[in-house]
């Protein structure tokens, strides 16, 4: 796939991710699964409850680690969470950050999902400076297309118009290195 090809894939937008209709949105959840605050929150509130329900089932989730469970309510299919690192300023941050995306997209391949949205991962109430998040994100994102062809969209959906503009210089500044 030409580089063009593979950023065709990428599409950054402002708005609330629980109104996607993709194959699965993700969430930036904590370590219990159990929900909280911000995105996780407000994924929980328009699932529904058999979401938590589900989530319990699982045990929890390690920082970088993702688990999948169904959409319920939601115009999404699946729901991949994922558990991003509190900011620290420590090299371990952006390891754990990209092991997030990189998590998800792989996850998403072995489940043959096409469109995926992903939330501003740790750039909330965990304090990822956004500009840092956004360069580490696209790149994530852009190594995870070139590994698995299946998946055709990917959609980050940016609260914030900051936030949004954070993510267009970050995929512009990394389509032309
Ligand atoms: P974290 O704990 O990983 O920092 P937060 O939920 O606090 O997670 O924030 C992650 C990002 O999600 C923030 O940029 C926040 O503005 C954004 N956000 C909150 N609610 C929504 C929503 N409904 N849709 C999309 N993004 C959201």
């Amino acid at each position: 796939m030409t580089v063009d090809a593979l950023f065709r894939k990428i599409a950054l937008q402002q708005g609330d991710i629980t109104r996607m209709a993709a194959d699965a949105v993700v969430n930036a959840a904590n370590s219990t699964l159990l929900g909280g605050g911000g995105v996780d929150g407000a994924i929980h509130r328009a699932a529904g409850p058999e979401l938590l329900a589900e989530c319990r089932t699982l045990g929890g989730c390690p920082t970088g680690e993702a688990r999948i469970t169904r959409g319920y309510n939601l115009p999404a299919r699946y729901v991949i969470h994922t558990v991003g690192p509190v900011y620290r300023g420590l090299p371990a941050d952006a390891r754990m950050l990209s092991a997030c995306y990189r998590n998800c997209l792989k996850l998403a391949a072995a489940y043959q999902l096409e469109t995926i949205a992903f939330p501003a991962i740790s750039c909330g109430v965990y304090g990822y400076p956004i500009a840092d998040a956004a360069a580490i994100a696209i790149e994530a994102i852009r190594d995870g297309l070139s590994l698995y062809d299946s998946i055709r969209q990917i959609t980050v959906v940016l609260f914030s118009g900051t936030d949004l503009r954070a993510y267009e210089r970050a995929l512009s500044a990394l389509r032309n290195r």
